[in-house]
C-alpha cells in the first residue's frame, strides 16, 4: 500500500491503507468464482474501485479482474484501448502512443508503479466492462469496437478537469484532473456517463445530421446560452438534455443505483441538481435516487422569464430530472426483460438500460422527421420508452406525478398506462 501514500489520486481514499487481508480473499474469491467458465485471458490488477453496494459510492484499492488484454503492460483489447498520447486522426480514430502503465507484479497481482498508471489500467478496466454490458443489453447491435480513450490530455486553451465524449472521432478524453475528488479518468460513473453519449450519438445524433446540415442545426451563443426561437431550437435543447440525462442514468446502470457519479466535485454537479450544491458536498447527497421529479420543460422557463435563455447548466438539470425519474422507476421494476444472451438475469437496471438501447432508434424514426416543425413535448419521449411494456399501478403513477398531473400529458400517458392508474388522489 505504500505505493499509494501522498498520491494525489488517492489521498481521499484513507479507507483503503485499512483494506484487511481477509476482505482482499474474499474479493479474490468472489471474482474468481463468477469468472470461472469464461476461458478469455484475464489479470488481477490492484486498482481503486467502486465498493459494490456502497450507499456513498466509495472508492477503495482492490483486487480487480481485467478481461481483455494479452499483455498487462500494454492497454489494447478488442474492446478498449487506451491512449497516452494523441498525435493525429486517421479515419475518424485516434491515433498516437499507446498507454503502457509502468507495473510490479507480486504473486500474480499486477500493481501500477505509478498515478497514471494506474489511472489508465482503471480506465481500460471500465471501458472494457460497459462493452461488456452493451453486449448483454443488445447482443445483435453494437459500437465500433475497440472503444478508444485518452487521459491526462492536454486540450487547447489548457482546460483541465473535462472528460468529453467527441463524436467526431468517436472516442472518449479525459484532460488533467486539478480538483477535490476522485480523478475522472478512475471514475467508473463518468466513464459510464461518456460511453453512453456514443450511443445516443449512433442512433439519434448521426440520423439527425443526415437530415440537417450541422450548420443548421442551433447553436449555443459565446456565453453558453441558447434562446429558444424555434421549434429545432427548443427541440435541440430537449435532445441535449436527454443525452445527458440518459447518460447520468447509465453511470447508475453500470453502478447498480450506487451514487458513484458524485465521488469527483465536477464543475457541472451543481447543474444537475438544479440549484446550487448543498454544503458543497456534491451529487450524492442530493440524489438520492427517490427524490420524486417534477418533470421540467424548457418553455416552462421562458414563460416565467421571458428574456432568459437556457443555459447549458439549465440542459444538465433538465436532464438530471429525467435521471431521476428513471432511477425510481428502476427502483420500482418497472421494465422486465428476459434473461440474456447466456442466461444472465438483468437486474432492475439493466432491464432499463436494455429498454433505452432498444427504444433509441425508435425514438428517432418517430420524432426525428419533426425536428424543425414541432416542439416535441417531453411526455412524448417518455411514452415512446414505455409503449408495450406493462407498466405497474406504481409506476404510471410516478409517471403522471413527474408530468405535473397536467391533463394533456395526461392523455399521452393514456398510452402507455390504463386510465383507471392516472387518476389524481391526494
Ligand atoms: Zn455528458
Amino acid at each position: 500500500m505504500g505505493l499509494y501514500q501522498n498520491n494525489p489520486i488517492f489521498s481521499h481514499l484513507a479507507p483503503a491503507t485499512a483494506l484487511t487481508l481477509a476482505a482482499l480473499a474474499l474479493t479474490l474469491f468472489l471474482v474468481g468464482c463468477g469468472d470461472r467458465a469464461d476461458s478469455e485471458s484475464a489479470h488481477e490488477f490492484l486498482l481503486p474501485w467502486p465498493v459494490a453496494d456502497s450507499a456513498e459510492g466509495e472508492y477503495r484499492l482492490q483486487r480487480v479482474q481485467v478481461k481483455g488484454l494479452e499483455d498487462p503492460g500494454r492497454l489494447r483489447g478488442s474492446r478498449a484501448e487506451i491512449l497516452s498520447q494523441v498525435q493525429g486522426f486517421h479515419s475518424g480514430r485516434m491515433s498516437g502512443r499507446l498507454a503502457e502503465p509502468r507495473l510490479a507484479q507480486k504473486d500474480g497481482l499486477w500493481v501500477p508503479k505509478d498515478d497514471r498508471s494506474s489511472m489508465a489500467v482503471a480506465l481500460y478496466a471500465h471501458l472494457d466492462r460497459l462493452v461488456r454490458l452493451d453486449e448483454v443489453l443488445t447482443p445483435s447491435r453494437h459500437l465500433r469496437r475497440p472503444r478508444q480513450a485518452a487521459f491526462e490530455l492536454k486540450v487547447q486553451g489548457g482546460r483541465y478537469n473535462q472528460a468529453v465524449y467527441q463524436p467526431k472521432i468517436d472516442a472518449i478524453y479525459f484532460s488533467p484532473y486539478r480538483m477535490e475528488g476522485l480523478s475522472l479518468a478512475v471514475n467508473g460513473g463518468v466513464i459510464a456517463h461518456e460511453h453512453f453519449h456514443a450511443h445516443f450519438n449512433e442512433f439519434i445524433i448521426k440520423p439527425l445530421l443526415t437530415q440537417h446540415r450541422q450548420e443548421n442545426l442551433p447553436r449555443l451563443n459565446s456565453s453558453g446560452a441558447l434562446a429558444l426561437r424555434t421549434p429545432a431550437d427548443h427541440n435541440w435543447a430537449l435532445l441535449r438534455a436527454w443525452n445527458e440525462g440518459l447518460a447520468d442514468f447509465w453511470a447508475y446502470i453500470y453502478g447498480e443505483g450506487s451514487p458513484f457519479l458524485g465521488q469527483s466535485l465536477m464543475g457541472m454537479s451543481a447543474c444537475r441538481i438544479g440549484g446550487p450544491a448543498r454544503g458543497g458536498q456534491g451529487l450524492q447527497v442530493i440524489i438520492p435516487g427517490k427524490v420524486q421529479p417534477r418533470f421540467f420543460h424548457p418553455r416552462e422557463k421562458l414563460t416565467q422569464e421571458p428574456q432568459t435563455l437556457i443555459t447549458s447548466c439549465d440542459l444538465y438539470s433538465l436532464g438530471s430530472r429525467f435521471t431521476r425519474l428513471l432511477q425510481s422507476l428502476a427502483e420500482l421494476n418497472a421494465v422486465q426483460r428476459p434473461a440474456a444472451h447466456g442466461g444472465q438475469v438483468l437486474t432492475h437496471y439493466q432491464a432499463m438500460g436494455a429498454l433505452i438501447l432498444e427504444k433509441l432508434p425508435q425514438v428517432y424514426r418517430s420524432l426525428g422527421p419533426s425536428f424543425a416543425q414541432a416542439e416535441w413535448d417531453p411526455a412524448e419521449l417518455l411514452v415512446l420508452f414505455f409503449q408495450d411494456e406493462d407498466l405497474s399501478r406504481e409506476s404510471c403513477f410516478l409517471l403522471n406525478q413527474a408530468l405535473d398531473w397536467d391533463p394533456e400529458r395526461r392523455e399521452m400517458l393514456q398510452e402507455v398506462c390504463p386510465s383507471e392508474t392516472l387518476e389524481v388522489t391526494d
